[in-house]
């Protein structure tokens, strides 16, 4: 009877795989020439004080605009990049994006941006940084490289190196996802972040559960003591909203503010901020 079982399980799921694995064949291959087909844009997300509402700083994340899928999600590309080392020229191009589109924002509005495990480790990943900015002429300290404890375990090596080597250019680290790795708390003892992104899990279990308001609330006096801040992602209700600020989180990301928009639109929602620049530097 097991061995029937097994062949059923065979019958079931090998068509499925061949199918999973053509697909990926397929966007792989077309991967390759995405970059030259100008297929990707970069969209921006708000972030904002948890106190005043303003926007401190964008996230930026990428679309790939298909020719015949449409939009694909960054989750179901950005595995097969890294993969096939993709990751590494669509990294590239992230930054310089990201830089030059940041540059027309007034000068207290920060950038951050993705990087993946694999440009984490490539040597070109400073200079290439270097470059964006001189480019571009954004000033380092607006722009801020997001790492997941998940890139980090696998370079374990050579971490504190990478980062410190990056922090000297100027730019700011932050650790996106937190608390969804395995190594969340010694790796805020190690290694010198600037802030600390909290996962949207932790903010979405949060009226449900009440440990999770009391997880958030760790966090943050964590991050307090280290001289690191603190970002709420995923808030999508206004209630979620109250619990990370009462939580003591500075700032928060998420739906109830804004969705990821295009570099137009951005500019736009700056301008409808309508700030003197004075005011908005002092909030930072
Ligand atoms: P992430 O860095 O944690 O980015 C946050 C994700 O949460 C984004 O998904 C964003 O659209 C989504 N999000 C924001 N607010 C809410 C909310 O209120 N509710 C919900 N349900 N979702 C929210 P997105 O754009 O699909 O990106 C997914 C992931 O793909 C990112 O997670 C990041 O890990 C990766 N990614 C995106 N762009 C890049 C990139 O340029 N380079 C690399 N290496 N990875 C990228
Ligand atoms: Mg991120
Ligand atoms: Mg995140
Ligand atoms: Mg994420």
């Amino acid at each position: 009877a097991v061995k029937d079982d097994r062949r059923g399980d065979i019958r079931l799921y090998e068509p499925a795989l061949k199918v999973a694995y053509l697909a990926r064949q397929t966007l792989s291959k077309d991967l390759e020439s995405a970059l030259d087909n100008d297929e990707f844009e970069m969209h921006f997300q708000p972030v904002v004080s948890l106190t005043t509402g303003l926007t401190r700083s964008f996230e930026g994340l990428i679309r790939w605009r298909h020719p015949l899928r449409g939009m694909v999600s960054p989750a179901d590309f950005i595995p097969a990049a890294e993969e096939t080392g993709l990751i590494l020229p669509i990294g590239r191009w992230v930054i310089g994006q990201a830089c030059s589109v940041a540059r027309a924002w007034p000068e207290a509005v920060g950038i951050g941006v993705n990087l993946s495990a694999r440009q984490f480790v490539d040597p070109q990943l400073g200079p290439s940084i270097v470059e964006a900015l001189t480019l571009s002429g954004l000033e380092p300290s607006r722009l801020t490289l997001e790492i997941t404890e998940t890139a980090l375990i696998q370079n374990d090596h050579s971490v504190l190196g990478t980062l410190n080597a990056l922090r000297d250019i100027g730019v700011k680290i932050s650790l996106d996802d937190f608390g969804t790795g395995y190594a969340s708390l010694s790796y805020l003892t190690r290694f010198p972040f600037d802030t600390i992104k909290i996962d949207q899990s932790f903010v979405r279990g949060s009226l449900e559960h009440k440990n999770s308001e009391t997880i958030v609330k760790a966090i943050c006096d964590l991050a307090a003591r280290l001289g690191m801040s603190t970002v709420a992602e995923g808030i999508e209700t206004e209630a979620q909203r109250a619990m990370v600020r009462a939580a003591g989180c500075a700032d928060g990301q998420g739906y109830l503010f804004a969705r990821p928009m295009p570099a137009a639109e951005a500019l736009a929602w700056l301008k409808a901020e309508t700030l003197p620049e004075a005011l908005r530097a002092s909030d930072r």
